[in-house]
């Protein structure tokens, strides 16, 4: 069978596809076909609901033809790739159907995302154009937009998005990605000749960023077959209708708000997203009572935000039309769990699931109990897992282990990553999560931990090896061993281990000062530093981080 998933990504055996695609997973239907699939149907309905901006699905697929149109005559064509880093708002979704509909992929990364990581994603990923806004919460965007063009000067193609929504004049050498969404000319022409573009439903829709264990993020391909899957099979899971509107609060560049149902599992069944440009309460909230918002998705240290300013203003919002709230990215703490329904008066759904594929969803029929103290079982019956131990076997069921996975929408390896493939992927296509795992006696899964070295920030995954090459570069640090100790606002935060060189002194400042310095996103920068004489060592003289996390874990609670 011919195989068109861009170069770089590692795909499933023909074998596979094509009893994923007998089975009914993989449909062959490109995200471009299925926007004129959804204006065909339901023209009128909405789609959208961005501040006073409002897209039928008709809207939506002519905005983003045109947008498309002018994509090409920028130069931009098939198999490109263009680095996303735009706030959840109404060019981004055009952004995204446009680049569907000629087979352009975009690279989704996070708002605070600053040079190092967009310098690295951009020229690791190979991109040739960049959607930024022009300034964004005080940040001068559409400079660093500049300053990757010349880092990087594949990447030519500069577009820029006002933060008020509004078209604007871009500094020289950008363009204005709101004008360029704006229709003119015949749109059924357009849509005709756009129709001849040859996009494949197995060629690459968009590249996600990896949590990271390794250093800088590494890019998951994920094929308009197998997202498409993963959005319309998590909207049939999670009960979403054509009645369903859903409120995008955390990134929609982010898988959970954009395909765990999110936004495209949204579309996939009629229904209305609503976009707020950050998970503040008061943004949220207001919108959930204007729009009648029926479901959101939240990380729990944002659900427990929310649930603190409820609780410090009982009965002055009225969130009445929510009907599930989902919460998932880090673990929730089931004592947390069992406050959602008497708070928000709605019910819970737990998801736990990763940006490489596999996802687990309590059921909306699960006992409250499961839902309260499991992350969840995986949403698709063709879902391969297994929990083994360090050298690979199976453990006793119930037991705790390291989980594996494969199945019709997790990936076969990260773009263009040999080695770390080989160290994440077995040779016959399982996907080595990482996490550590039990199988409740309901059968759900519970999350217990990790293997690997990340920091789970708020929902942003943050690699320890990353943060210690940082501080390496502090002149001071002799040593450096970073780790993740509880935090009460957001799960977890950052604690720096460090050995000084001798007669060299450093605090919280310094490290601050570096980062900024190169560049690099904020919530990388620790939050506590602990200065020790020496760090300890395991028996296999391995920087032992179990006893760093357990002393200063201690310190937290105590403190
Ligand atoms: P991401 O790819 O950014 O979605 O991160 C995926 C990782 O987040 C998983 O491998 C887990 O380590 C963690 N994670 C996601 N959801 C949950 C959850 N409900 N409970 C515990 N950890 C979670």
């Amino acid at each position: 069978m011919e195989n068109r998933v861009s170069a770089g990504t590692p795909t499933w055996p023909d074998r596979l596809a094509a009893e994923y695609t007998a089975a009914g997973y993989w449909r062959g239907k490109t995200f471009g076909t299925l926007m004129w699939e959804w204006a065909d149907d339901r023209g009128d309905d909405t789609a959208v609901v961005d501040g006073a901006v409002t897209l039928s699905y008709s809207d939506l697929a002519v905005q983003a033809d045109a947008l498309a149109e002018k994509l090409l005559g920028t130069g931009l064509a098939r198999g490109d790739k263009i680095v996303v880093q735009l706030p959840n708002c109404w060019q981004f979704v055009v952004l995204f159907f446009a680049c569907a509909r000629i087979g352009v992929v975009p690279i989704m990364t996070l708002m605070p995302h600053r040079d190092h990581e967009l310098v690295h994603i951009a020229r690791h990923g190979g991109a040739t154009a960049l959607a930024t806004p022009s300034t964004w919460r005080g940040y001068e965007h559409e400079q660093l937009a500049h300053r990757v063009g010349e880092a990087v000067p594949a990447v030519r193609t500069l577009l820029v998005v006002r933060e008020d929504g509004a078209p604007g004049t871009p500094s020289d050498g950008c363009l204005d990605l709101t004008a360029m969404c704006i229709p003119a000319g015949d749109a059924d022409e357009r849509r005709k000749k756009l129709d001849e573009s040859a996009v494949s439903s197995r060629d690459v829709v968009t590249f996600l960023l990896s949590g990271g264990t390794t250093g800088l993020p590494k890019l998951i391909g994920r094929t308009h077959d197998d997202y498409e899957y993963n959005a319309r099979r998590s909207a049939e899971v999670c009960g979403f209708t054509a009645k369903t509107v859903y409120l995008a609060t955390m990134s929609a560049s982010h898988n959970f708000s954009l395909a765990c149902p999110g936004l495209l599992g949204t579309f996939a069944v009629g229904g209305t997203a609503v976009l707020v440009p950050t998970p503040s309460p008061r943004n949220a909230f207001a919108a959930i009572e204007r729009e009648r918002v029926t479901v959101t998705a939240l990380a729990p240290s944002v659900a427990k935000h929310w649930m603190d300013t409820l609780a410090a203003d009982p009965g002055r919002f009225d969130l009445s039309s929510l009907e599930t709230l989902q919460i998932g990215s880090a673990r929730l703490a089931t004592e947390l769990a069992k406050r959602v329904q008497p708070i928000f008066g709605c019910r819970l759904q737990q998801v736990y699931g990763m940006a490489e594929g596999l996802l687990c969803y309590t059921r909306l029929d699960d006992p409250d109990e499961v839902v309260d103290a499991t992350q969840g079982r995986p949403m698709s019956p063709a879902d391969e897992i297994r929990v083994v131990d360090s050298n690979g076997n199976p453990v006793p069921q119930g037991e705790m282990g390291l989980l594996e996975t494969r199945g019709p929408y997790t990936i076969r390896g990260y773009y263009d990553a040999r080695e770390v493939n080989a160290q994440s992927f077995t040779p016959d296509g399982w996907f080595r999560t990482g996490d550590i795992v039990r199988v409740h006696e309901s059968g759900n899964l519970v999350v217990e931990g990790r293997s690997r070295d990340i920091i789970n920030r708020a929902g942003e995954k943050i690699s320890a090896e990353e943060v210690e090459n940082h501080l390496y570069l502090l002149a001071a640090v002799q040593h450096a061993a970073v780790i993740a100790v509880p935090d009460e606002r957001t799960g977890e935060r950052i604690c720096a281990c460090v050995v000084l060189h001798p007669g060299t002194g450093l605090d919280l400042s310094d490290v601050r000062a570096i980062f900024a310095e190169i560049g690099v996103a904020q919530y990388k920068v620790p939050a506590q530093l602990e200065i020790l004489d020496a760090l300890p060592l395991t028996p296999a003289r391995k920087i032992d981080k179990k006893t760093l996390r357990e002393r200063f874990s201690e310190k937290v609670k105590a403190g």
